[in-house]
């Protein structure tokens, strides 16, 4: 620990959105264990004030300069020592500050890549909400894990469900070595899993962000709508247990009561259950190899009743298909679609493209851009960088031939 109060101290990346909330949420249920060290936000001042208030960091970061400094004052005009930084550098410094022993990664898309390997680089406990760092970086991630010694923790749900129910496995043991036969994952269909199919192409930002089953940041509700949140999880699956998408098999779950299974070579599964809350997994990473109260409700396993599965409909979600393409073609592919599903879902999101062009969009980027096998984060940005210029263009494109 890195101050002598005995206290562990962690930093939030991504504070103050959804995965952020729900992490200051349970380590206000542990001020007895834990210390709040850094906080970060892109734009929304005020929450970052609020939550500074109520958690006291050494650090707090905003995107823009003028942003931060307003801030600043605020702080002190409230009696606070929070100092307040902005940009990369200030995302960059929270990732590494020394009196931070873990790293909650939560902020959206592409921007967390860097603050994200800065914690890696720093040995962290790096508690990995921030799926596209993974998907962007693939191998040079999980590189740089066991080089820096950091230690990595799944927090999306499905990766936290199969990494509590995975056995213990030596560095450069296969999943076969330890009996494993492959990872279930569990994908609840979104809210459009029964929508008829000629329907999908009117559906707004709020249909789609309106999930069944979780409350969660707009763009991973988008991609919980076209299933290419699935997609990147396949993909984050293979990094994070070490293995190929043969061995990882999507399975559609609706109620989202299982959060991911691992199905062992004698026939048996191993399931983990709970109520689709995130502070769950939160609280598993944050304590972990304890355990400790997240706050969440507990399941109730009778009143949850039915448990339904079902084979995911490749017609219906081509962006799944799409990953798929994406991990088969290797290198920089996944950095080059996560870009064009970025751009595209922006897109989307601020009315500019139908929902069924978001495939589309990516689908024409994967045909246009090189891929490359990277040698470093610099040539996975290039690639992201131009997959962002085809994206926008076949987005513009799409706009020019449907107007009037
Ligand atoms: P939200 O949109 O709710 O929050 C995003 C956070 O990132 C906010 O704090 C936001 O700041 C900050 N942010 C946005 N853009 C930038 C930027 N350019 N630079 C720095 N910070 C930025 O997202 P979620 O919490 O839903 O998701 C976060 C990550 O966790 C994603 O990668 C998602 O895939 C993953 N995840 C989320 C789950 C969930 O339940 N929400 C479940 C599993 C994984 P501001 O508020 O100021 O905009
Ligand atoms: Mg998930």
């Amino acid at each position: 620990m890195a101050e002598n109060d005995g206290l562990i101290g962690v930093t939030v990346l991504g504070a103050t959105g959804s995965v952020g909330m729900n992490t200051l949420d349970v380590l206000a249920r542990h001020r007895d264990r834990y210390r709040v060290a850094a906080l970060t936000a892109h734009t929304d001042s005020e929450r970052l004030f609020a939550c500074c208030r109520e958690h006291r960091p050494e650090l707090a970061v905003l995107g823009r300069a003028g942003d931060a400094a307003a801030l600043q004052d605020r702080l002190r005009e409230a009696g606070l020592d929070t100092q307040v930084l902005s940009g990369p550098e200030g995302l960059e410094a929270a990732a590494r500050l020394p009196s931070a022993d873990y790293v909650m990664a939560a902020i959206v898309g592409a921007a967390g890549l860097l603050p994200t390997l800065a914690a890696v680089r720093a040995g962290k406990r790096v508690m990995l909400a921030n799926k596209e760092a993974l998907v962007m970086t693939g191998r040079i991630f999980m590189d740089e894990v066991e080089r820096c010694g950091a230690e990595l923790l799944p927090i999306d749900s499905e990766h936290n469900a199969v990494f509590q129910c995975m056995p213990p496995r030596a560095a450069g043991a296969d999943l076969e070595d330890v009996g494993v036969e492959r990872i279930l994952l569990t994908a609840s269909g979104g809210p459009f899993r029964t929508t008829p199919l000629s329907e999908l192409h009117a559906v707004t930002p709020e249909q789609a962000c309106a999930h069944p089953n979780w409350v969660m940041g707009r763009k991973i509700s988008v991609d919980s709508a076209t299933m290419m949140n699935k997609g990147l999880e396949v993909i984050e699956a293979c990094w994070l247990f070490r293995t190929t998408p043969e061995r990882v098999r999507v399975v559609l779950h609706p109620q989202s009561t299982i959060h991911s299974m691992v199905e062992y070579v004698d026939g048996s599964i191993l399931a983990h259950l709970a109520t689709p809350d995130m502070r769950v997994p939160i609280a598993h990473a944050l304590a972990w190899p304890g355990r400790m109260r997240s706050g969440a409700e507990p399941l109730d396993i009778v009143a949850s009743g039915r448990l339904d599965f079902e084979e995911p409909d490749l017609e219906r979600f081509p962006c799944l298909a799409l990953a798929y393409r994406a991990i088969a073609a290797g290198g920089t592919a996944t950095a080059v679609l996560n870009a064009a599903n970025e751009v595209a879902v922006q897109s989307f999101l601020e009315r500019r493209l139908p929902f069924t062009a978001i495939p589309q969009v990516i689908e024409a980027t994967l045909d246009a851009v090189e891929f490359h096998a990277p040698d470093g984060v610099d040539a996975v940005l290039a690639d992201d960088a131009q997959a962002r210029t085809v994206a926008a263009r076949m987005v513009a494109r799409h706009a020019s031939r449907a107007a009037p």
